[in-house]
Protein backbone atom coordinates (compact mmCIF):
# COMPACT_ATOMS: atom_id res chain seq x y z
CA UNK A 1 0.00 0.00 0.00
CA UNK A 2 3.00 2.79 0.89
CA UNK A 3 4.42 1.82 -2.20
CA UNK A 4 1.59 2.25 -4.61
CA UNK A 5 0.72 5.69 -2.76
CA UNK A 6 4.39 6.47 -3.50
CA UNK A 7 4.34 6.09 -6.64
CA UNK A 8 0.72 7.98 -7.17
CA UNK A 9 2.82 10.96 -5.19
CA UNK A 10 5.65 10.72 -7.70
CA UNK A 11 3.15 10.78 -10.81
CA UNK A 12 1.48 13.92 -9.53
CA UNK A 13 4.78 15.37 -8.48
CA UNK A 14 5.93 14.33 -12.14
CA UNK A 15 2.76 15.75 -13.76
CA UNK A 16 3.20 19.22 -12.21
CA UNK A 17 6.42 19.37 -13.27
CA UNK A 18 5.19 18.42 -16.76
CA UNK A 19 2.77 21.00 -16.64
CA UNK A 20 5.14 23.47 -15.54
CA UNK A 21 8.01 22.62 -18.75
CA UNK A 22 4.18 23.04 -20.83
CA UNK A 23 4.19 26.69 -19.71
CA UNK A 24 7.91 27.29 -20.19
CA UNK A 25 7.80 25.71 -23.47
CA UNK A 26 4.90 28.07 -24.01
CA UNK A 27 6.17 31.30 -22.33
CA UNK A 28 10.17 31.40 -22.95
CA UNK A 29 10.31 32.42 -26.52
CA UNK A 30 7.34 34.79 -26.29
CA UNK A 31 8.68 38.72 -26.64
CA UNK A 32 5.11 39.38 -25.21
CA UNK A 33 6.46 41.58 -22.40
CA UNK A 34 2.84 41.25 -20.99
CA UNK A 35 3.09 37.35 -20.86
CA UNK A 36 6.32 36.37 -18.13
CA UNK A 37 6.89 32.73 -16.43
CA UNK A 38 5.33 34.27 -13.49
CA UNK A 39 2.37 36.10 -14.60
CA UNK A 40 -0.63 36.18 -16.06
CA UNK A 41 -2.67 32.70 -15.03
CA UNK A 42 -2.69 29.81 -17.48
CA UNK A 43 -5.12 30.74 -20.29
CA UNK A 44 -6.13 29.45 -23.24
CA UNK A 45 -3.79 30.41 -26.47
CA UNK A 46 -6.94 31.82 -28.55
CA UNK A 47 -9.17 33.46 -26.71
CA UNK A 48 -7.13 34.14 -23.78
CA UNK A 49 -10.12 32.97 -21.44
CA UNK A 50 -8.38 32.11 -17.86
CA UNK A 51 -8.23 28.62 -17.04
CA UNK A 52 -9.82 27.25 -14.07
CA UNK A 53 -8.83 25.80 -10.94
CA UNK A 54 -9.94 22.30 -12.45
CA UNK A 55 -8.76 22.94 -15.65
CA UNK A 56 -4.68 23.52 -14.21
CA UNK A 57 -5.03 20.28 -12.75
CA UNK A 58 -2.12 18.00 -14.42
CA UNK A 59 -3.80 15.35 -16.29
CA UNK A 60 -7.26 15.25 -14.81
CA UNK A 61 -7.30 19.40 -16.70
CA UNK A 62 -7.06 18.09 -19.57
CA UNK A 63 -9.18 15.13 -19.68
CA UNK A 64 -12.23 17.27 -18.09
CA UNK A 65 -11.75 19.86 -20.76
CA UNK A 66 -12.11 16.60 -23.28
CA UNK A 67 -9.29 18.13 -24.99
CA UNK A 68 -10.92 21.32 -26.11
CA UNK A 69 -11.56 24.95 -24.42
CA UNK A 70 -14.59 25.04 -22.60
CA UNK A 71 -15.41 29.04 -23.60
CA UNK A 72 -14.20 29.11 -27.29
CA UNK A 73 -14.20 25.52 -28.41
CA UNK A 74 -10.87 25.67 -29.46
CA UNK A 75 -8.56 21.95 -29.81
CA UNK A 76 -5.98 22.59 -26.58
CA UNK A 77 -2.95 21.09 -28.25
CA UNK A 78 -2.22 17.85 -26.58
CA UNK A 79 1.03 18.08 -26.13
CA UNK A 80 0.78 19.40 -22.84
CA UNK A 81 -0.79 15.85 -21.63
CA UNK A 82 2.11 14.15 -23.64
CA UNK A 83 4.40 16.70 -21.54
CA UNK A 84 2.64 15.81 -18.38
CA UNK A 85 2.78 11.91 -19.12
CA UNK A 86 6.48 11.83 -20.16
CA UNK A 87 8.01 13.86 -17.39
CA UNK A 88 5.76 12.07 -14.62
CA UNK A 89 7.34 8.39 -16.25
CA UNK A 90 10.44 9.69 -15.80
CA UNK A 91 10.08 10.72 -12.42
CA UNK A 92 8.78 7.45 -11.50
CA UNK A 93 11.63 5.60 -12.66
CA UNK A 94 14.32 8.15 -11.66
CA UNK A 95 13.12 8.10 -8.02
CA UNK A 96 12.38 4.43 -7.94
CA UNK A 97 16.62 3.91 -8.37
CA UNK A 98 17.50 6.49 -6.43
CA UNK A 99 16.05 8.00 -2.75
CA UNK A 100 14.12 10.86 -3.02
CA UNK A 101 16.66 13.02 -0.60
CA UNK A 102 19.32 12.37 -2.75
CA UNK A 103 20.01 15.90 -4.29
CA UNK A 104 21.81 13.86 -7.35
CA UNK A 105 18.33 12.54 -8.07
CA UNK A 106 16.76 15.90 -8.20
CA UNK A 107 19.80 17.48 -10.37
CA UNK A 108 19.16 14.53 -12.50
CA UNK A 109 15.51 15.83 -13.13
CA UNK A 110 16.53 19.43 -13.17
CA UNK A 111 19.19 18.63 -16.16
CA UNK A 112 15.99 16.12 -18.25
CA UNK A 113 13.38 18.82 -17.69
CA UNK A 114 15.81 21.67 -18.80
CA UNK A 115 16.94 19.59 -22.34
CA UNK A 116 13.50 18.32 -22.80
CA UNK A 117 12.11 21.70 -22.59
CA UNK A 118 15.15 22.97 -25.23
CA UNK A 119 14.56 20.47 -27.29
CA UNK A 120 10.51 21.01 -27.71
CA UNK A 121 11.43 25.39 -28.18
CA UNK A 122 13.97 24.39 -30.60
CA UNK A 123 11.49 22.33 -32.54
CA UNK A 124 8.69 24.89 -32.57
CA UNK A 125 11.01 27.91 -32.86
CA UNK A 126 13.98 27.08 -34.30
CA UNK A 127 15.31 28.88 -31.80
CA UNK A 128 17.21 27.72 -28.53
CA UNK A 129 16.97 29.62 -25.07
CA UNK A 130 20.28 30.33 -24.01
CA UNK A 131 20.19 30.55 -20.25
CA UNK A 132 18.84 26.70 -20.23
CA UNK A 133 22.06 25.71 -21.78
CA UNK A 134 23.71 27.72 -18.71
CA UNK A 135 21.81 26.31 -16.42
CA UNK A 136 23.11 22.60 -17.96
CA UNK A 137 26.67 23.85 -18.62
CA UNK A 138 26.89 24.66 -14.04
CA UNK A 139 24.58 21.30 -13.34
CA UNK A 140 27.01 19.24 -15.18
CA UNK A 141 30.58 20.83 -13.80
CA UNK A 142 28.89 21.33 -10.39
CA UNK A 143 27.32 17.93 -10.28
CA UNK A 144 30.68 15.91 -12.02
CA UNK A 145 32.71 17.70 -9.92
CA UNK A 146 31.02 17.17 -6.96
CA UNK A 147 29.81 13.48 -7.22
CA UNK A 148 31.27 12.24 -10.67
CA UNK A 149 28.11 10.98 -11.12
CA UNK A 150 28.03 10.64 -14.88
CA UNK A 151 31.64 10.80 -15.23
CA UNK A 152 34.90 12.29 -13.95
CA UNK A 153 35.37 16.41 -13.61
CA UNK A 154 38.06 15.97 -16.46
CA UNK A 155 35.67 14.46 -19.05
CA UNK A 156 33.01 16.78 -17.83
CA UNK A 157 35.23 19.52 -18.47
CA UNK A 158 36.94 18.35 -21.98
CA UNK A 159 32.92 17.66 -22.72
CA UNK A 160 32.34 21.21 -22.37
CA UNK A 161 35.42 22.53 -24.28
CA UNK A 162 34.69 19.39 -27.38
CA UNK A 163 31.08 19.54 -27.54
CA UNK A 164 31.22 23.42 -28.17
CA UNK A 165 34.15 23.63 -30.34
CA UNK A 166 32.79 20.77 -32.92
CA UNK A 167 29.82 22.54 -33.78
CA UNK A 168 31.74 25.66 -33.67
CA UNK A 169 34.46 24.01 -35.90
CA UNK A 170 31.83 22.76 -38.80
CA UNK A 171 30.12 25.78 -38.54
CA UNK A 172 33.12 27.61 -39.56
CA UNK A 173 33.94 25.25 -42.52
CA UNK A 174 30.32 26.06 -44.01
CA UNK A 175 30.68 29.31 -43.65
CA UNK A 176 34.47 29.32 -45.85
CA UNK A 177 32.44 26.95 -47.92
CA UNK A 178 28.70 28.98 -48.36
CA UNK A 179 29.29 31.97 -46.52
CA UNK A 180 26.71 31.89 -44.25
CA UNK A 181 26.11 29.97 -41.26
CA UNK A 182 25.10 26.03 -41.26
CA UNK A 183 24.26 25.66 -37.34
CA UNK A 184 22.90 28.39 -35.08
CA UNK A 185 24.95 29.38 -32.36
CA UNK A 186 22.62 28.03 -29.84
CA UNK A 187 23.80 24.73 -30.35
CA UNK A 188 27.45 24.81 -29.78
CA UNK A 189 26.29 26.18 -25.96
CA UNK A 190 23.66 23.75 -26.07
CA UNK A 191 26.16 20.48 -27.22
CA UNK A 192 28.57 21.99 -24.76
CA UNK A 193 26.31 21.51 -22.01
CA UNK A 194 25.25 18.58 -22.99
CA UNK A 195 29.53 17.30 -22.83
CA UNK A 196 29.57 18.84 -19.34
CA UNK A 197 27.28 16.25 -18.25
CA UNK A 198 27.81 13.28 -19.80
CA UNK A 199 31.51 13.74 -20.62
CA UNK A 200 33.82 13.98 -24.16
CA UNK A 201 33.69 10.28 -24.35
CA UNK A 202 29.67 10.54 -24.90
CA UNK A 203 29.50 13.61 -27.13
CA UNK A 204 30.09 10.59 -30.74
CA UNK A 205 26.99 8.31 -29.57
CA UNK A 206 24.61 11.32 -28.47
CA UNK A 207 25.92 13.19 -31.85
CA UNK A 208 24.89 10.11 -33.42
CA UNK A 209 21.40 9.74 -31.95
CA UNK A 210 20.64 13.15 -32.17
CA UNK A 211 21.85 13.78 -36.00
CA UNK A 212 19.61 10.91 -36.88
CA UNK A 213 16.45 12.16 -35.00
CA UNK A 214 16.96 15.83 -36.73
CA UNK A 215 17.11 13.73 -40.33
CA UNK A 216 14.04 11.72 -39.42
CA UNK A 217 12.24 14.67 -38.32
CA UNK A 218 13.03 15.92 -41.73
CA UNK A 219 12.11 12.20 -43.70
CA UNK A 220 8.60 13.05 -41.99
CA UNK A 221 8.35 16.51 -42.28
CA UNK A 222 6.49 17.82 -45.82
CA UNK A 223 8.03 21.17 -45.92
CA UNK A 224 11.70 20.22 -47.03
CA UNK A 225 13.02 24.18 -47.41
CA UNK A 226 12.88 24.41 -43.93
CA UNK A 227 15.93 24.69 -41.47
CA UNK A 228 16.67 21.06 -39.32
CA UNK A 229 16.01 21.47 -35.76
CA UNK A 230 19.69 20.25 -34.77
CA UNK A 231 18.98 21.13 -30.87
CA UNK A 232 16.07 19.49 -31.14
CA UNK A 233 17.78 16.17 -32.24
CA UNK A 234 20.69 16.53 -30.14
CA UNK A 235 18.27 17.49 -26.79
CA UNK A 236 16.37 14.22 -27.13
CA UNK A 237 19.53 12.09 -28.03
CA UNK A 238 21.13 13.37 -24.70
CA UNK A 239 17.96 12.34 -22.74
CA UNK A 240 18.40 8.88 -24.13
CA UNK A 241 21.77 8.92 -23.27
CA UNK A 242 20.94 9.60 -20.01
CA UNK A 243 18.06 6.93 -19.30
CA UNK A 244 20.57 4.35 -20.58
CA UNK A 245 22.98 5.47 -18.63
CA UNK A 246 20.36 5.54 -15.47
CA UNK A 247 19.22 2.28 -16.38
CA UNK A 248 22.61 0.56 -16.58
CA UNK A 249 25.09 1.94 -14.19
CA UNK A 250 22.21 2.20 -10.93
CA UNK A 251 20.70 -1.17 -10.25
ZN1 LIG B 1 -10.44 29.38 -25.74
Amino acid sequence: MELVLTNLSLIALGGCLGSFASMLIYRLPLEDVGITIFKPRSFCPLCKNKLTILQLIPFVGYVYSQGICKTCNAKINSSYLINEVLIAAFVLLIFNKMELTNPVAWSVVLIVMCLYIQSLIDMQTMHLFQPLSLILVVSGLTLNISTSFFTIPLDSMLGLIFGYGILFCINEVYKMIRSRDGIGSGDFLLLGGIGSIFGASALGPILLIGSSITLCLYAVNKNKDGELPLGFGIGIGAIFYCLLFLFLSIK
